[in-house]
């Protein structure tokens, strides 16, 4: 097989040899003569597994014992509503940064549920800046101030983040997490989604600062309550088994690359590669703040909308997949995750500058 080079913003690219290591472990898992995707959520089999899962990703991320680790379904999109059915409570208010498309759906599931403020809104830049992390201040009253760490959509990255003091600081990292080190203390909540840099679709990472619980509503159904999922170290109910295998080889892979810190390097290599070409050039240009663009998706455009989409031609021709921008906001995006390999976005960076010479 010839694989492609796959630019897409999610699900999205694996590393190769986690990809061999699922094909031979689907068939018997460890010699114990059944599939780890057939043994039951209760069984050592599975056990095991999950356990060494949740302890490398402790370890890869600093995370102490005053948090909770564990994996939900329903995307990263559940989280979206139970954020607020469980720390938006009555006679309060939550801060929301409206920072583009994703920390909007966030906000807009947060008003179902409660008063929520703004404490800023990109609208009018069109979502390519965010404020300064410096700047940023919660209400006392705030139940919490929640922003989105990487809009996949946009491009944009917050490169620190905010001192929310008193006020519980909680972010949706689904398409950053793990392409640094995290400062877990600064947080809350976390929650990422898996299929942007850590697997296959189907779970949702959650870390949870114990004390969270104690304002959390107690009257949820059991699925939307998290003290439940947290009581049962995420067991509560049957998690995403095939999805959670997948992360661990992924974290195993991680750990051999060097780490949060090593990922982190990979990511500013691959990003520096593509802005290089981006900035020493004349025809394509990004719309994003320099300060604030990501590392993980890399948002940039042509001239005019027909050279977009003769550039998507020749990268479909280069077996490139995923460089359309989304639907939204049109353009083009190179998502370029951790598993992304370094020459895979040297070409397309040489297939820009050729893209130019052409028809610059
Ligand atoms: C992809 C994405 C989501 C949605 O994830 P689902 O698993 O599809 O629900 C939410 N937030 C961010 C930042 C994302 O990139």
């Amino acid at each position: 097989m010839q694989r492609k080079l796959n630019f897409f913003a999610g699900p999205s690219v694996l590393p190769l040899e986690v990809l061999q290591q699922l094909k031979d472990g689907i068939l018997e898992y460890n010699g114990q003569g059944l599939s780890i995707i057939e043994a039951s959520h209760r069984s050592g089999v599975f056990d095991g597994m999950y356990h060494e899962c949740i302890a490398l990703m402790r370890e890869l991320l600093g995370i102490s014992d005053e948090y909770s680790v564990y994996f939900l379904g329903g995307g990263a999109t559940l989280q979206f509503a139970m954020v607020p059915m469980n720390f938006l409570r009555p006679d309060t208010a939550a801060d929301y940064i409206k920072s583009g498309a994703w920390a909007n759906k966030a906000a807009s599931d947060a008003e179902k549920i409660g008063r929520v403020r703004y404490y800023y809104d990109g609208s009018a830049d069109r979502y390519t800046t965010l404020p300064n992390p410096a700047d940023v201040q919660a209400s006392d009253d705030s139940s919490y101030l929640f922003l989105c760490s990487n809009e996949t959509i946009g491009g944009i990255q917050w490169k620190e983040f905010p001192d929310t003091g008193t006020v519980p600081l909680i972010a949706d990292m689904s398409s950053d997490f793990f392409s640094r080190p995290l400062p877990i203390d600064q947080f809350s909540m976390v929650y990422a989604g898996v299929q942007k840099n850590l697997g296959p679709a189907g779970a949702t990472v959650i870390i949870m600062k114990k004390s969270l619980l104690d304002k959390q509503n107690p009257n949820l159904p059991a699925y939307l309550d998290y003290s439940l999922h947290d009581k049962d170290g995420g067991l509560y109910n049957t998690p995403p088994v095939f999805s959670i295998w997948a992360v661990k080889l992924v974290l195993e892979w991680i750990k051999k690359n060097g780490g949060a810190e090593g990922m982190e390097k990979r990511a500013a290599l691959k990003s520096g590669l593509l802005y290089n070409v981006i900035d020493s050039s004349s025809f394509f240009y990004s719309p994003v703040d320099p300060v604030y663009r990501s590392t993980m998706n890399v948002v940039f455009r042509l001239p005019t909308e027909e050279l977009e989409a003769a550039f998507l031609e020749e990268t479909k021709k280069a077996g490139m997949l995923g460089l359309k921008g989304h639907r939204s906001v049109g353009g083009l995006r190179a998502s370029i995750y951790n598993a992304l390999p370094v020459e895979d976005v040297k070409q397309l960076a040489d297939l820009m500058k050729e893209f130019e010479r052409k028809n610059g």
